[in-house]
């Protein structure tokens, strides 16, 4: 960490930094300019953060050196974080296609989209149960029976699934069906959440609050593996803009500098991050080539009756478009889609 101070700052100010400073059991170093005074802070930079040192006066300055985001951090791990999602990759060489209704809405739909999906080679599968609904009215998600109907039709098709968890006392529920719990965009920084989920062992993939810069989304995801979870992939879907043209604003550029500053997987949401159909093939693509470790992608195969977010649905056949795309895009970025566990390979396309 590295304190500057005031220009003019007086001697005994100085001296009580550096007090404060080896009373926390730190050593300091000083430069002493013409015009100001700089403090280095040698030892565990933790420790300093933990001190509001920016109130003491003739300080005008606290810059640390290291992020906040310890577990999550390049620092931390050099090398990519690769999740296993019931035998399905994600991270590094290995591409997730997560795939799915919005919501789960009966059993007959979801094993429709499911069959359709895995035909196209998605491996995962997607969709709601307890839907984040802005108004109170609006379609609240079949709850445990839509749990359900999701692990039935997962393991019909052999191909894990994501389901959302909402509410910290239902964590070990949702847990109990699912292989990957996703925490919504809504509730990126429900801490309560995120500390529940970082106690179980299960995949988390954690969507970018729709207000949140990328070290708000880290530090989310350091709630988690501070808990001992380490499987977490982030998502990409989007942040507000002021366009209504879209229904958010998609932020491809998170994707390069996350890698850069984080080893853990990211994915792109264009669905939640555009909102429109025809913008999400050219943005899955955009996130594949800006070496996205997955694509999630709303499908429904009767938009106009969806329960929710119908009017950003791929029907299957575009979804199997897509697919195939991006897996021509990831040969060329040197990834390849993760097969499903083996006893369900044979449903799979040959890949590109
Ligand atoms: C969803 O995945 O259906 C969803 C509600 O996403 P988000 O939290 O990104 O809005
Ligand atoms: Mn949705």
């Amino acid at each position: 960490m590295i304190i500057i101070l005031k220009p003019h700052a007086t001697e005994e100010q100085i001296s009580h930094v550096v007090e404060r400073i080896e009373e926390l059991g730190l050593r300091t170093h000083l430069s002493r300019g013409s015009y100001r005074t700089i403090v280095g802070v040698i030892g565990d930079e933790a420790k300093a953060l933990e001190a509001p040192l920016r109130a003491i006066s003739g300080v005008a300055e606290v810059i640390p050196v290291l992020p906040p985001y310890k577990l999550a951090s390049r620092e931390a791990q050099a090398e990519p974080t690769i999740v296993d999602v019931a035998g399905v990759k994600i991270g590094g060489e290995h591409l997730a296609m997560i795939a799915g209704p919005c919501a789960v809405e009966n059993a007959k739909r979801m094993d429709e989209i499911a069959r359709d999906i895995v035909a196209a080679g998605a491996n995962i599968l997607r969709g709601g149960a307890f839907k984040p609904r802005t108004s109170p009215y609006a379609y609240q998600g079949m709850g445990e029976d839509g749990l359900k109907i999701l692990r039935d039709t997962g393991d019909k098709y052999g191909i894990p699934v994501v389901t959302e968890v909402m509410d910290p006392r239902r964590v070990d529920l949702v847990a109990d069906y699912t292989d990957m719990i996703q925490v919504g965009a809504r509730n990126m920084q429900n801490f309560s959440l995120l500390t529940e989920v970082g106690q179980t062992r299960k995949p988390v993939l954690l969507k970018r609050g729709m207000s949140a810069t990328i070290e708000d989304l880290l530090m989310s995801a350091e709630y988690i593996l501070s808990q001992g979870n380490p499987h977490v992939v982030l998502c990409e879907r989007g942040v507000k803009g002021f366009d209504k043209a879209t229904r958010n604003l998609f932020d491809v550029a998170s994707v390069p500098q996350i890698h850069g500053l984080s080893h853990l997987p990211i994915v792109v949401d264009p669905s939640h991050a555009t909102g429109r159909p025809d913008l999400i093939p050219a943005c899955a693509f955009a996130g594949i080539a800006a070496g996205a470790d997955g694509v999630h992608i709303e499908v429904h195969n009767c938009p106009e009756d969806a329960m929710s977010d119908g009017p950003q649905a791929l029907l299957p056949a575009q979804y199997h478009e897509v697919a195939a795309q991006i897996r021509k895009l990831a040969a060329v970025m040197g990834k390849m889609v993760s097969p499903l566990p083996a006893k369900t390979a044979a449903a799979q396309p040959a890949s590109v």
